[in-house]
């Protein structure tokens, strides 16, 4: 339809009908995928330059295809940019910029969406809630840059020790929430325990060791995110309560006490 509307000016005013290909090279880059519009505007540049050329010759042609070539270029550069552009304030919603983590907003639109999924096909799916251990005693020991050191380095070791599916978010000053697709409580707890060592064992400070206490939480059918992410925080304390460095999973689902089913730290399980 443009390109008829583009042919008719051409026909009735003159070399100033083919004016309006520029505007529409815009609209079409506005309106459309970029690859897309860039084949439209590919098809819409040979037939309007055929029609220039039926009726003005070569010169004005060359004129045109030039200022055409021009314009699609410029365009696609802005929308290049723009696009990155939006990439980058996108990225910084989500990701925490201290360690990389992605923050609890975006843990809330992840997780809502694992409820939702489990509510309608049962898809398992466990989480993590991962604490440093006297971390306040670091900051006031060290100071607060090597505080932050130790945020990095622990989130760092997390990343890397987790499996690729699993997604980590930052979710409050030194409080983590590991979050495990398609993963049982049991193959949560093992990791949980994996991560715990790791970090244990990691020399993020020089002259004392890092600790993480950990709450694991298995999504039970109908639950809500809420009472999820509250059961793990329910065994993080319990973890806390118990000394810290150590792991605590859930009771209820095998009907047995929480102290049999702790894991002991490294110094008392090794
Ligand atoms: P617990 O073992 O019971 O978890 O004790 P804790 O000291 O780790 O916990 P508490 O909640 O008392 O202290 C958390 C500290 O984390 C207090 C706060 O100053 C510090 N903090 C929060 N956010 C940041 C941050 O971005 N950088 C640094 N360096 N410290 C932070
Ligand atoms: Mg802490
Ligand atoms: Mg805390």
């Amino acid at each position: 339809a443009i390109i008829a509307g583009i042919g008719i000016s051409l026909k009735t005013r003159g070399i100033f009908g083919s004016f309006w290909s520029y505007p529409t090279v815009l609209f079409l880059f506005f309106i459309l995928p970029r690859r897309v519009a860039n084949i439209y505007i590919c098809a819409l540049l040979a037939v309007v330059s055929a029609m220039v050329y039926s009726s003005y010759g070569p010169v004005v042609t060359i004129r045109f295809v030039m200022t055409m070539l021009l314009t699609i270029l410029y365009s696609n550069i802005f929308v290049s940019m723009t696009g990155r552009l939006q990439g980058r304030l996108l990225e910084q919603t989500i990701i925490d910029p201290l360690t990389g983590a992605f923050n609890r907003r975006h843990m809330e639109s992840c997780l809502g969406d694992a409820v939702e999924r489990n509510r309608r096909n049962g898809t398992l799916a466990s989480l993590l809630l991962l604490d440093i251990d006297y971390f306040k005693r670091i900051n006031d020991q060290f100071g607060h840059a090597v505080g932050d050191e130790v945020l990095k380095g622990v989130a760092a070791l997390i990343k890397q020790r987790a499996r690729k599916l699993d997604l980590l978010f930052r979710i409050g000053g030194e409080e983590f929430i590991l979050f495990l697709p398609d993963t049982c409580e049991d193959d949560a707890v093992t990791l949980a325990e994996h991560l715990r060592v790791s970090v244990a064992e990691s020399d993020l400070l020089a002259d004392r060791p890092v600790t993480v206490s950990v709450g694991v939480s298995e999504l039970q059918v109908g639950e809500s995110l809420g009472a999820w992410v509250n059961h793990a925080d329910e065994r993080l304390y319990r973890a806390k309560e118990a000394g810290r460095n150590r792991v605590v999973r859930g009771s209820e689902r095998l009907g047995e006490s929480p102290a049999s089913l702790q894991v002991e730290p490294a110094s008392q399980a090794l």
